[in-house]
């Protein structure tokens, strides 16, 4: 299935309604992973073109808030339905441009439309409330306050490359049907996906000017479109430097981030050792580890380490390694700069005389998967995020130790808690500093209705289908005075 230089395509930009080339008359190649050469080229839009995409966006938006939640919805709902109908050809894109295994890419097509079919009927299914006066001391029984939602105006979402399709749907959806325009910036390596994407979205006849697609590098337009003052809201998820940085740049403006992780794995000794063991192993290793809320360090109490350790080897010497055609567990990193990183990482652990379980091989950006053992608290792999197939193994004596390792990280996306004793589980789950702890399970973002959140360097405000409607529009307050 490798890409045949002359059928390269040159894909455009989405601005103001129009597939066009952008006047830079500039290109981004963008490289496959595992092909490990050039897939196509997208365009380099300049901050002119972004500021009319946002004019378009202003104007465009007026008349989008007016239509009924149904008008709206069907709209989303056809854009689903195109989704799935080109299910094959999106989840293509997504294999080749970020080396995910392509049944995984078709699962994401699928759970996308999903999402924004759920979308859709949360948004129709919200109600807003109405006061009275009299329920403060004082107050007038003639004083009713409505309460509605009301959009923000034009909402930046800003997309990871990791699930190109899914976390981009996750914001265009409910920023469209609580009544805003949309600017999208899908990630440099994920911009073919992303125009996959809204290619089905064009075909639902969507308003002209309402949603613009500017690819472009986020170091070159990033900053741009974060200050800019036609932004009303932006909805951001990718790594917690970039998410730092942008809450920098924007000032009195709302902004959501779902950023990276460190999610632990707290394996307790009364642990089931065959649930503990499967949730692990999917946890840290799936797409190579490339999830925000992958499994990355294990807390384990020392009387069942050695057990876990070696059951840990025993799967992941079971675990594919290749390429995402044949639906590997263990692909290409996105780049050669991130196997690198992790390859760091994996080196500092060993010179710092962590045990190396299996793995620590490499063919360019390929990593196999790495267990290390013994782990301690002075090596980078013990706090750093990888973004890589590598898992720590931190050996401690109890569950209050287990409880201040997790809790000295940084992050805070998800945890997992492995124990029978569902007291016991839930008394350390609520001691753990995570937006999410999963007894029993491993640490996912989804299913896509339930809040999802990161607390201190993994994020700011909440997502999840209810919550992502509520942070794209503001409380609208009417009082009425009766006589
Ligand atoms: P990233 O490098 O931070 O990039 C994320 C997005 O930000 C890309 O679209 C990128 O564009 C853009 N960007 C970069 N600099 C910018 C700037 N100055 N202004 C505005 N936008 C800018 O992250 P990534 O490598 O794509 O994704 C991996 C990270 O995302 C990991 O840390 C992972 O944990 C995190 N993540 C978190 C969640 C979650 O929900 N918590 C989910 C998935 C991933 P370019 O691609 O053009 O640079």
């Amino acid at each position: 299935m490798a890409s045949n230089v002359s059928e390269l395509t040159t894909y455009m930009a989405y601005l103001n309604g129009e597939w066009k080339k952008s006047s830079s008359g500039e290109t981004i190649a963008i490289q496959s992973p595992y092909l490990r050469e050039t897939i196509g080229y997208v365009q380099a839009v300049t901050q002119d073109e972004v500021d009319e995409a946002i004019t378009a966006a202003h104007a465009a938006q007026k008349d989008w808030a007016e239509l009924t939640l149904s008008e709206r919805g069907a709209y989303l709902d056809q854009w689903a339905d195109e989704l799935v109908k080109n299910n094959e050809e999106i989840a293509k894109a997504v294999m080749q441009e970020v080396g995910k295994g392509f049944k995984d890419a078709q699962k994401e097509v699928v759970r996308t439309a999903d999402l924004i079919r759920y979308t859709v009927q949360e948004a129709l299914h919200m109600h807003g409330e109405s006061l009275k006066g009299d329920g403060f001391p004082g107050g007038d029984q003639k004083k009713i306050g409505i309460v509605e939602r009301a959009p923000l105006g034009v909402v930046l979402a800003i997309a990871p490359f990791n699930y190109p399709v899914n976390l981009a749907a996750s914001k265009i959806a409910p920023a469209l049907m609580t009544g805003n325009a949309v600017i999208f910036k899908p990630a440099t390596q994920g911009s073919i996906s992303g125009i996959k994407m809204i290619e089905a979205l064009d075909k639902t006849g969507l308003p002209k000017g309402l949603l613009s697609l500017t690819t472009g590098r986020g170091s070159v337009i990033g900053d741009y479109l974060v200050e800019h003052k036609g932004i009303s809201m932006i909805s951001f998820t990718g790594g917690s430097a970039t998410g730092r940085h942008l809450s920098k740049q924007t000032a009195m403006i709302p902004l959501v981030l779902e950023l990276g992780g460190k999610d632990p794995a707290l394996v307790c000794d009364d642990a089931d050792m065959d649930v503990a063991v499967k949730s692990i192993i999917n946890g840290a290793f799936s797409y190579s580890g490339q999830r925000c809320t992958a499994i990355k360090r294990v807390l384990v109490n020392e009387k069942v380490a050695d057990e876990l350790v070696s059951r840990l080897k025993a799967e992941i010497e079971k675990l594919t390694v290749g390429s995402p055609e044949t639906d590997s567990t263990i692909v290409p990193l996105i780049d050669d700069k991130s196997a690198d990183f992790v390859q760091g990482l994996i080196d500092d652990a060993l010179a710092k005389k962590a045990t190396l379980v299996i793995g620590n091989e490499r063919k360019k950006n390929l990593i196999y998967p790495t267990l290390l053992d013994n782990v301690s608290e002075d090596m980078d792999i013990a706090w750093i995020e990888p973004f890589g197939p590598v898992l720590p193994v931190i050996r401690v004596k109890s569950d209050e130790e287990a409880i201040e390792i997790a809790n000295k990280s940084e992050f805070g996306l998800q945890a997992s808690i492995f124990s029978q004793d569902i007291d016991r589980a839930l008394a350390v789950a609520r001691q753990v500093e995570a937006g999410t702890v999963q007894i029993n399970g491993r640490t996912e973002r989804g299913p896509d209705h339930f809040p999802f959140l990161g607390v201190k360097s993994s994020g700011m405000g909440v997502q999840g289908i209810h919550h992502s409607l509520l942070s794209m529009s503001r409380e609208r307050v009417t009082v009425l005075n009766l006589k």
